[in-house]
């Protein structure tokens, strides 16, 4: 009990710690000192691997897996909205020429109620 206790103590710390050194990566980014915001961020994401603790959803999209860099969209990362096939918005870093492709979940939710609606109206 009291170990559990600890370990979310511990996770909270974490994440509080990430949230911090994104900030200061988001801050150092903007200035145009890629290379600290890139320590930063290494940093935030080697707690978040030792604490094995998932990446905040908020900065989650902010940097780029591939080579670690702070994104800033329009400056050194690319943003497109596309609606082929399915809505989603294409997210390319400048630094290393990664592609991201996230769904947009608003349209998600909606396919999700109707599929639920449609086996309510089987029943
Ligand atoms: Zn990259």
């Amino acid at each position: 009990m009291k170990k559990k206790f600890l370990e979310k103590k511990l996770k909270k710390i974490a994440y509080e710690r990430i949230d911090i050194l994104m900030n200061l990566a988001e801050e150092e980014a903007k200035k145009g000192n890629w290379e600290r915001a890139k320590r930063y961020v290494f940093l935030a994401r080697k707690i978040a691997m030792k604490m094995r603790i998932k990446f905040p959803k908020k900065w989650k999209r902010r940097i780029c897996k591939k080579c670690g860099t702070f994104l800033i969209y329009g400056k050194n990362a690319r943003v497109r909205v596309r609606s082929k096939t399915y809505p989603h918005v294409v997210i390319t870093c400048l630094n290393c020429g990664a592609i991201y492709r996230i769904p947009m979940i608003r349209e998600k939710k909606e396919k999700m109620k109707e599929i639920k609606n449609r086996n309510n109206q089987k029943k």
